[in-house]
C-alpha cells in the first residue's frame, strides 16, 4: 500500500443507468462509484453499479473497515449496494455517511427502505458485516478518519444532493455529482468546494448545446466544468456521470473539446486510477 499517495479510481462513470455494448467498452458502462485511498484509509463515494466490482477489489486487498459516502440516493448511486459482497462478510465494518435527506430521513432508513421486498429478495438485517449508519447536515465537515476531511455543501439536483470535497495529505479531490447549472452563473458552493482543487470530479451528462432541452433533470456540462475549474484554481477535471447515450467515440470527441479549453481534463473511464504524491507533514 502507498502511504504517501493519495489514489483515486473510477468504479463506475455513467449516470442514470448502467449500459453495455461495444460502443461502450472503452469508457465503460457502471454508474458512478469512486474509490479514493489516503494512505492506509479507504473512502467510496456512490454505490451504483460500479461498486460491484470495488467490492471484489476490496476483499482482494484485504480491507475491511471503510467508509462508504452518499451523494444521493437516486437509483444510478445505490444500485450496486446490495451487491456489494463486503457487507455480507462477518469481518468488515462499513461506516455509512449521508445527508441529503437531513431532516427527512436518516441513513439508516434510506438504506433500509431500499433493501427490502417487494424491490430486492431479503432485507437489510441479511448483512453480516457491522454497518455503522451517520447522518450529517450540508455544510458539516467531516472527519471520518485519522487526517482525512471531508467538507460538503449542497447541489442543485432535485430531491437534494451533497458535493464532497477531501482534504488529506496536503491534496484536494472534489465529488461534484449530480448538479444542475443556472445559464451564466457559476455556483458558489460549487466553487468553495473545488477551490485550488488536484482534481474535480464533475457531473458533465450534457453538453452546453444539449442543456436548453434538459433543463430540470439536474445536470451539467463539461462546459461548465471547465469554467468552474478556471474560476477557482483547480488543476484536473474529471468528466464523470457520463450520459447513458453517450458511446466511446462521442466521448473521445468530448475529451478533446475538453482538453483544447483546459489541459487538465479528461473524460473518466471504469477502472481508471489516477495517483497524487502527498507532502504528509503539510496541512491544508
Ligand atoms: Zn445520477
Ligand atoms: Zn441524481
Amino acid at each position: 500500500m502507498d502511504d504517501d499517495v493519495f489514489l483515486v479510481r473510477f468504479w463506475g462513470v455513467r449516470g442514470s443507468i448502467s449500459v453495455s455494448g461495444p460502443e461502450f467498452c472503452r469508457y465503460g458502462g457502471n454508474t458512478t462509484c469512486i474509490e479514493m485511498r489516503c494512505g492506509k484509509h479507504t473512502l467510496l463515494f456512490d454505490a451504483g453499479s460500479g461498486l460491484r466490482p470495488a467490492g471484489g477489489a476490496l476483499r482482494a486487498s484485504g480491507v475491511t473497515d471503510f467508509d462508504l459516502l452518499f451523494t444521493h440516493c437516486h437509483y444510478d448511486h445505490i444500485i450496486g449496494l446490495p451487491f456489494f459482497a463486503p457487507i455480507y462478510d462477518w469481518s468488515v465494518k462499513v461506516t455509512l455517511w449521508s445527508g441529503h435527506l437531513a431532516g427527512r430521513m436518516t441513513t439508516r432508513q434510506m438504506v433500509d427502505e431500499f433493501m427490502r421486498p417487494p424491490w430486492f429478495p431479503v432485507k437489510l438485517d441479511i448483512c453480516k458485516a457491522r454497518l455503522d449508519c451517520r447522518d450529517f447536515v450540508s455544510g458539516d465537515v467531516l472527519r471520518p478518519r485519522e487526517g482525512v476531511v471531508v467538507r460538503t455543501g449542497s447541489l442543485i439536483h432535485p430531491g437534494g444532493c451533497i458535493g464532497y470535497r477531501v482534504e488529506w495529505g496536503g491534496r484536494v479531490v472534489a465529488v461534484i455529482t449530480d448538479t444542475e447549472h443556472e445559464p451564466d452563473k457559476l455556483d458558489q458552493a460549487v466553487l468553495g468546494l473545488i477551490e485550488d482543487a488536484d482534481l474535480v470530479i464533475y457531473d458533465c451528462t450534457y453538453t452546453e448545446e444539449e442543456m436548453e432541452r434538459r433543463r430540470g433533470n439536474g445536470h451539467s456540462t463539461w462546459q461548465q466544468g471547465v469554467k468552474l475549474c478556471e474560476a477557482a484554481g483547480a488543476r484536473g477535471l474529471a468528466l464523470f456521470h457520463h450520459d447513458p447515450t453517450r458511446t466511446d467515440e462521442e466521448l473521445d470527441e468530448i475529451e478533446k473539446l475538453a482538453k483544447d479549453r483546459f489541459a487538465g481534463a479528461f473524460a473518466a473511464r471504469d477502472g481508471q486510477t489516477l495517483k497524487f504524491p502527498v507532502s504528509l507533514h503539510k496541512k491544508r
